[in-house]
Order: C-alpha cells, then sequence, then structure tokens
C-alpha cells in the first residue's frame, strides 16, 4: 500500500527545479514541503515584480521631474544675475524678482516632497487616510511630472472623507497605475476630449469606499481586456509601458480584500472600479 505523502510516490518536480537541484536553495522533495517552498517563491516573486512596478514609476517620474527641475533652476539662475546686476549698481532687487526667487525655491520643495513620498518604504504601513486625500496628491504629483499634462482631470469628491485603512503609499501606486493609463488611452483624442474622471464614493451599507477612474479614450478590444492583469502584457511601445500597472493593482487590492472591475470598449473608452473596506 502507498502512502499518499511518500515522496516516492509523488510526482517529479517540475524539469527546471530538477535542474537547479545543486546548492543548499535545492527545493525539497517533500510535496508538502515543495508546495511551500514554491509558495514562498511566488511570494518572492510577487515582491520583486511590485518593487519593478515601482521603480518604472519611479524613473519616468523622476525623468521628468529632472526635466521640470532643470526649468526651475534655469529661471532661478535668471533671476539671481538680475538681482545681482542691481547688486553691482547699488540698486535694492526688484520685488517681482525676489517673488520669483521664492517661488522657485517653493516649486523645488515640492518636487522634492514629491520623490521623497513617492519612493518611502517606511510609507508601507497600513494607515487610516482620506481616499480623495491621495486622490489629490497623486494628481499633484503626476501633473508636476508632467505625466498628465495634457489631460484635465475631473474629480467628484464625496460629501464626507472616506477613511481607509492600508498602506498609503499603495493607494497612491493604483491611483498612479490607473490615471497614467487613462492619460495613455487618451493621447490621440482631441483636447476637449482629453478628460479623465474620477469618484471616490462611500457605499456605507456595505462598508466599502468605492473608486471609479473612467476616460474616453481609445478603449480596449475584447482580446486586450481579458489579458490586462497579466504580468508584463502591454500593447504600449518599449519604453511607453511595462506591462505591470494593472497586475500591480490587483495584487494591491487583492492583499486589502478589495475588488476590481475593468470596463471598457474599444474606440469608446474605459472605466475601471475598485473598492476597498472602509474603516468603521
Ligand atoms: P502598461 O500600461 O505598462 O502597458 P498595464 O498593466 O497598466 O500596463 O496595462 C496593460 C494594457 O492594458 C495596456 O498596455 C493597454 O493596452 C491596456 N489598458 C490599460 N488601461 C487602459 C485604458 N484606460 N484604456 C485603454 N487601454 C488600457
Ligand atoms: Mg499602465
Amino acid at each position: 500500500m502507498s502512502h499518499p505523502k511518500s515522496p516516492s510516490d509523488s510526482p517529479h518536480p517540475p524539469a527546471h527545479f530538477m535542474t537547479s537541484r545543486r546548492g543548499d536553495s535545492s527545493p525539497p522533495t517533500d510535496p508538502d514541503e515543495l508546495l511551500k517552498y514554491l509558495e514562498g517563491e511566488l511570494e518572492k516573486t510577487r515582491a520583486q515584480l511590485l518593487q519593478a512596478d515601482r521603480l518604472a514609476t519611479l524613473g519616468t517620474m523622476a525623468a521628468s521631474i529632472g526635466h521640470e527641475l532643470n526649468n526651475v533652476a534655469a529661471i532661478l539662475a535668471h533671476t539671481a544675475t538680475f538681482i545681482r546686476t542691481h547688486a553691482v549698481q547699488g540698486k535694492p532687487p526688484e520685488p517681482q524678482d525676489l517673488a520669483t526667487l521664492d517661488r522657485g525655491v517653493a516649486h523645488l520643495a515640492q518636487h522634492a516632497r514629491n520623490l521623497l513620498h513617492l519612493g518611502t518604504p517606511a510609507q508601507d504601513r497600513p494607515e487610516i487616510f482620506d481616499v480623495m486625500a491621495v486622490v489629490s496628491d497623486v494628481i499633484t504629483m503626476l501633473g508636476v511630472s508632467g505625466r498628465t499634462k495634457r489631460v484635465n482631470i475631473l474629480t467628484h469628491a464625496p460629501p464626507a472623507p472616506v477613511r481607509v485603512t492600508m498602506s498609503r503609499t499603495k493607494l497612491e501606486q493604483i491611483f498612479v497605475n490607473l490615471i497614467t493609463n487613462a492619460a495613455d488611452a487618451l493621447v490621440d483624442e482631441p483636447a476637449e476630449g482629453r478628460i479623465i474622471h474620477i469618484e471616490v464614493h462611500a457605499d456605507h451599507e456595505r462598508r466599502r469606499a468605492r473608486c471609479v477612474v473612467e476616460d474616453a479614450g481609445c478603449g480596449m478590444p475584447p482580446e486586450v481586456l481579458e489579458r490586462v492583469f497579466e504580468t508584463y502584457f502591454t500593447t504600449k511601445a518599449p519604453g511607453k509601458g511595462t506591462g505591470l500597472g494593472l497586475w500591480v493593482v490587483k495584487t494591491l487590492l487583492d492583499a486589502v480584500d478589495g475588488t476590481i472591475e475593468v470596463e471598457s470598449e474599444a474606440g469608446k473608452g474605459t472605466a475601471v472600479r475598485f473598492d476597498i473596506p472602509m474603516c468603521s
């Protein structure tokens, strides 16, 4: 009689594990242990992909913020030259030049804060916050970085704050991905049609915070729609998309007992609806 848990009765591990069975990290042969091992490996891969998406976002943001910083630095350098010229002539600086300096410095500080905010792992801890506050932060951050320069974002805020408990950074990552997708979908639309609607409302009965990010952009045919949550699935040109965005969004939502639904029609537009538990 064979014992179901006996290693000799278990199916052979997949070939790629057979070939890597050298050294200390070789996978166990016992089925239970193997399952645990594989779950651990899956968790590691998941964490790496989440980080990859964060870094890709950070990379494109850093590039566009770098561009912005350059512009601000040029303005500051110009203004400093005016002030210096005045000083050489024994004249006080013009009030508007001083105001430009103040604005420029405030601008630089804002950029620095945005960059710090985006990459801080410390902010991965769960916190209680208002969803709309995150939406506003993300809109500012994307605007400053130039990612949403050509679109209008209209927010439909709830009458009272909708509070949730999760990592603020992760909810930011969700909105960054959904809003950049919507902005990408709108690039070929005429200027007046480049609008993204973001709606947040509280479903008090079910204790859920419901969010919608909607665009009337290019939309998706069914064969694209059915693959959007796959890792590395992208229809964008190399360098424009990683194909991780919606996978990340879904993974982050799954982790907080959230749900997501994508409705889309080619040539019409897309609505992404998701919800997360509201705090009591
Ligand atoms: P990426 O944006 O890097 O391509 P995502 O996972 O965010 O990866 O999206 C996967 C694909 O889903 C996109 O390449 C695009 O084809 C499609 N998609 C996602 N959001 C939208 C949208 N709002 N409108 C049209 N297509 C979209
Ligand atoms: Mg994307």
